[in-house]
């Protein structure tokens, strides 16, 4: 079964994607740190930004591996910086690219081959999965969601400003909305889910229910 969450940035979606994942005894597949990959790749490279070839290039023959709580690049530990404010503010560049956009959704689509995943993006329930038996979509308000991510960089030692933050995340939404390929969006098909208010555990409460209950409906029809 495929599951996909897709949602603007700071909807909570990684943390309860993961947590989901596990509760489904499911694989987890964080398409967000693949463009932050190739971004962090470029930046550690030195690559122009704005060239698309080699940014390409770089997509297709950097070796990325998702291990349970890290994210090596090339051999490299990058778990921490790929989550940098560097590499968001460069992450654009990899992400409006259609070539590398198109590599990376067929890497997607081969991780998930044959598996049971929760699949977790912008473009999930879209493009890179659209036949998903399960898609969601997470919501809340730019706030909250700015709120949400303070407190995240905070843990990690990043000071920041809430209002600077939530100005970059809604920058980010109108970048993520308006890109020409696999721009985000909600799929007809996906039940939304808005989380203000909500603890990530009673977020995923509510997910699991919704996939259980597809779960068993799958099966009634069987
Ligand atoms: O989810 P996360 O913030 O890690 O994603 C990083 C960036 O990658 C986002 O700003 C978004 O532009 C891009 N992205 C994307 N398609 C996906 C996942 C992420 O364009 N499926």
């Amino acid at each position: 079964m495929i599951v996909t969450i897709d949602g603007p940035a700071g909807a909570g979606k990684s943390t309860v994607a993961r947590q989901l994942a596990r509760r489904l005894g499911f694989r987890f597949l964080d398409t967000g740190a693949m463009y932050r990959a190739v971004a962090c790749g470029a930046l550690r490279a030195g690559v122009d930004l704005q060239d698309a070839a080699t940014l390409v290039h770089l997509a297709e023959t950097l070796r990325v591996e998702f291990q349970p709580e890290s994210i090596m690049v090339s051999g490299e530990d990058v778990t921490d910086f790929i989550r940098s404010s560097d590499v968001t503010a460069a992450v654009h560049f990899a992400a409006d690219q259609p070539a590398v956009r198109q590599h990376l959704v067929k890497l997607q689509r081969q991780l998930a081959a044959d598996a049971d995943v929760v699949s977790e993006g912008r473009d999930q329930g879209t493009v890179a999965f659209p036949d998903a038996e399960c898609k969601l979509y997470l919501s809340a308000s730019p706030r909250e969601r700015a709120r949400r991510r303070m407190l995240e960089m905070e843990r990690r030692g990043e000071p920041v400003n809430l209002d600077d933050l939530q100005q970059q995340l809604c920058d980010r939404d109108q970048r993520d909305a308006t890109r020409q390929v696999g721009r985000l969006h909600k799929a007809a098909d996906a039940i939304e889910v808005n989380t203000d208010g909500l603890t990530s555990d009673q977020v995923v409460d509510r997910l699991e229910e919704i996939v259980r209950s597809r779960q068993s409906g799958a099966r009634t029809r069987a």
